[in-house]
């Protein structure tokens, strides 16, 4: 029976949680091979299996150890003192029915293939023990729980268990030497992600584990005041965007520190116990002020935090990235910065308009269209070079204003001009129009702010080039028609 849909609720609809079955009585109804299976994943966990069918597979029997085998019918009493149920019969009545008794003595049971009459389902796993990755789907999509299993399979080192039994051996010792669990996360990140872990992986396990015995002894090593500040561009939107840099910085942070422009999947990558600090609000009014946000990097390093601050697109673009590192310098503040992409790529390549082009454009200029009393203050003689697209951040407010100056400043009103909102996320919004006439549509429209300009003859591309779509297009007929000319 298919599973019915609408009992998925969301969030999650299984608890996640590894059972410990070691010694302890289960019971699978069921002689085939189906059957077979599930009694070799129980007793690989160390559970006493009994088999109950009329008919048992003679290479159940053959197993080693060797379950108890009842060749009869189920019953009842059957259930009785069994820490697990797992049905793998074809007689659906059947299953219902052990269904029903397991649940009503709230014994956990599972009938293969069917969701509705389990409390538990199988996972599938990927085993390097102790390590074990269990992927399930809720029972929706069996198939796509096993190819994920498949491509986690292929990322995990063959020798990850070894590491763990290591690990597993000096955690006492390590409790010992490191007080505080910072320490201890910290130590043990050192050893799974540098020597240590090499050595194993590469089968040199003495070496390995001689080598974490000489870091344990070390009496120099001090790993509770390493501060650091990694400054992080999470792209424009998408969370794919980001790079394998900053997922693992995030992996690692204490504390992370986002902007309002910062993806929402982007900071669920974070550590789970990693503090999650918001410096920014929907209203400039309320974004904590910049000399707050430097401050408050500062002071998080230096309590031996290590801190990942998270900006939207580029941090060097518009981010006042170079701002924050400057005053951890003067603080003599160890810090990285890894790059993002800015907005400016990822709308121009998401709207199907390349910023430059052999036909259209050799040069490309990034400018801040921000409102300042009104005015916007740029040198409008270098955005109206020719051959030449002009990308402007932070410019919706002024966009009448921008538009007007370029004309004023020799830029022809029927120049090309696309407003991108949202560019890169899945309602991304874009006008198209002209000079003389993008203001009007984009008031008319539902362009609101982030949103990005994009002025020159490569906007005309994107007629032919528009690959990803986004919720809608507005297109001016006069743009389209010269487009096409
Ligand atoms: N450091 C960022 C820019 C921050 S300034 C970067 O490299 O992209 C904020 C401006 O970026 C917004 O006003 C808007 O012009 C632009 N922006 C950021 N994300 C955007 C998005 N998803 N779609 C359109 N514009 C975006």
């Amino acid at each position: 029976m298919p599973v019915s849909y609408t009992n998925l609720i969301d969030g999650m609809n299984f608890f996640p949680a590894f059972l410990d079955i070691k010694n302890k009585p289960c019971l699978v109804v069921g002689g085939g091979p189906v059957a077979m299976r599930k009694v070799e994943l129980m007793q690989r966990a160390g559970g006493v299996v009994t088999v109950v069918a009329p008919r048992i597979d003679p290479r159940i029997r053959s197993l080693n150890p060797k379950p108890e085998c009842l060749e009869a019918h189920f019953e009842v009493n059957h259930l009785e003192g069994k820490a697990m149920v797992i049905s793998a019969t074809s007689d659906r009545r059947l299953n219902e029915h052990i269904s029903k008794e397991a649940m009503s003595r709230n014994l956990p049971v599972n009938v293969v293939d069917n969701t509705d009459l389990c409390s538990f389902i199988v996972p599938s796993v990927v085993d390097r023990d102790p390590i074990i990755v269990a992927v399930g789907s809720s029972g929706a999509a069996p198939v796509l729980a096993r190819l994920t299993r498949t491509k986690i399979e292929a990322l995990l080192p063959m020798a990850l268990g070894s590491l763990g039994k290591l690990a597993m051996n000096y955690r006492q010792a390590v409790k010992g030497r490191f007080r505080t669990t910072t320490e201890r996360r910290r130590f043990w990140e050192r050893i799974f992600e540098g020597e240590v872990a090499d050595k194993i992986y590469g089968g040199r396990d003495k070496e390995g584990e001689d080598e974490l015995c000489s870091m344990l002894e070390d009496k120099t090593l001090d790993i509770s005041s390493e501060g650091e500040v990694a400054l992080v561009g999470s792209g424009p939107g998408d969370p794919e965007l980001i790079t394998f840099r900053a997922v693992r910085l995030l992996q690692r942070a204490d504390v992370v520190v986002y902007d309002r422009l910062v993806p929402k999947g982007i900071v669920d990558l974070a550590r789970r116990d990693a503090e999650k600090i918001y410096a920014g609000k929907a209203s400039s009014n309320h974004t904590m002020p910049q000399q707050e946000i430097n401050e408050l990097l500062v002071r998080l390093a230096q309590s031996g935090k290590r801190v990942v601050r998270l900006k939207g697109g580029d941090p060097f673009i518009f981010g006042r990235g170079g701002e924050e590192i400057g005053e951890l310098m003067k603080h003599n503040i160890a810090f990285q910065v890894v790059p993002g992409v800015t907005s400016a790529s990822g709308c121009s390549s998401y709207a199907g308009i390349p910023l430059t082009h052999r036909d259209y454009a050799h040069s490309v200029v990034f400018a801040t269209g921000h409102l300042k009393n009104d005015m916007v203050e740029l040198n409008w003689d270098v955005l109206v070079q020719p051959n030449q697209t002009a990308v402007i951040y932070m410019g919706l407010m002024g966009l009448a204003t921008i538009a007007k100056e370029l004309v004023a400043h020799g830029q022809s009103k029927e120049m090309p001009v696309a407003v991108v909102h949202n560019g890169t996320l899945p309602d991304q919004e874009i006008v198209i129009s002209d000079l003389g006439n993008i203001a009007a549509q984009v008031r008319q429209s539902t362009i609101k702010s982030p949103a990005l300009i994009i002025v020159g003859e490569v906007v005309r591309l994107h007629g032919q080039l528009n690959w990803y779509g986004g919720r809608a297009v507005r297109q001016d007929d006069l743009a389209l028609t010269r487009s096409e000319t």
